[in-house]
């Protein structure tokens, strides 16, 4: 079993509109907007990074708004919820503010003895927040959100899949231990992690595949401390017969990407060397960042990009 996988470390989606989904999650959701770049394989388009204040991963929700695009069908083989962490005793306010600001797909349940609330995304994307009273991260405070009540970072990730043992070995593994199940639901969770260690696996055995497009989540990415660890999972992936990519440089992170059984594409990203690489702290996600290939792209993108609020 691996130990290098410490938790989350981001969740990518995709969106239909870059200044909506800018709204949503930075004056709806008081998140920090980190990194304004472009998708590295499609430069025509925005990749949107909303985390706390230092995109601690962990925390990292990132977005690639396609214009036109389709809207995503829910289904199996995708992360159905993205759960954020609220403190203790937050979700009325939660539940008064989206209401306010007019968030679909408001309800509450309990999951494992936790309170959430469940809300919609602007592409009728999953999300959850949990009140997480041992959670001790520490919120990005100028968001709009008193610091009482701000999220904290990821809670989990809630895979829907079809039938979820190949994905709960594939996830022990990769270091993680069932703490809990209740009906067709397993908590998995890993020792040690960066306050956004669990995984939950939901079982729909008769739910038709999922589709790809707006609202629906790209991949999720796990954190490794470094290089040389995340170098240490790849071979143990594929020694053990995942199909994984080479290293690939994504500027703020270095990540590698394979298949799981249950159909969700997992990524593997490093800590290092994170989103003040190539600005200040203080300016993070306000200028367009483009990565060197990208570079003599930036005269036509500044034309062609939607100008996003700050
Ligand atoms: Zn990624």
């Amino acid at each position: 079993m691996l130990d290098q996988i410490k938790g989350l470390h981001h969740v990518t989606s995709m969106a239909a509109d870059a200044r909506q989904n800018n709204a949503f999650f930075t004056h709806g959701l008081g998140l920090r907007r980190v990194k304004k770049t472009v998708n590295f394989d499609a430069p025509d388009v925005y990749h949107l990074y909303y985390a706390d204040e230092f995109g601690t991963p962990g925390s990292v929700m990132t977005y690639f708004p396609f214009p036109h695009i389709g809207k995503g069908r829910p289904g199996i083989g995708e992360v159905g919820t993205t759960v954020f962490s609220v403190p203790e005793g937050t979700l009325d306010y939660w539940e008064r503010r989206f209401a306010e600001q007019g968030v679909s797909g408001l309800s509450r349940e309990d999951r494992f003895g936790e309170r959430r609330l469940a809300f919609s995304g602007p592409d009728g994307d999953g999300f959850a927040l949990v009140e997480d009273k041992a959670d001790k991260r520490a919120p990005w405070l100028k968001g709009g959100v008193p610091a009482d009540e701000a999220i904290r970072g990821f809670h989990s990730v809630s895979l829907r899949l079809k039938d979820g043992g190949a994905t709960e070995e594939l996830l022990k593994f990769m270091g993680y231990e069932e703490i809990e199940r209740q009906g067709n639901l397993r908590r998995l969770a890993v020792a040690n992690g960066n306050g956004a260690g669990i995984i939950d696996i939901e079982t729909l055995p008769g739910a038709r595949l999922a589709g790809l497009g707006a609202g629906s989540v790209h991949h999720v990415a796990f954190a490794v401390e470094d290089r040389a660890r995340q170098l240490e999972v790849r071979k143990a992936l594929m020694d053990t017969g995942y199909q994984v990519t080479p290293v690939i440089d994504r500027d703020y992170f270095w990540a590698i990407y394979f298949r799981t059984p249950g159909g969700v594409l997992f990524e593997v990203a490093t800590n290092e060397p994170g989103f003040d690489r190539d600005e200040d702290t203080a300016h993070l996600g306000e200028a367009l960042k483009l990565p060197v290939q990208h570079a003599h792209l930036r005269p036509y993108l500044e034309q062609h990009l939607q100008p996003l609020e700050d």
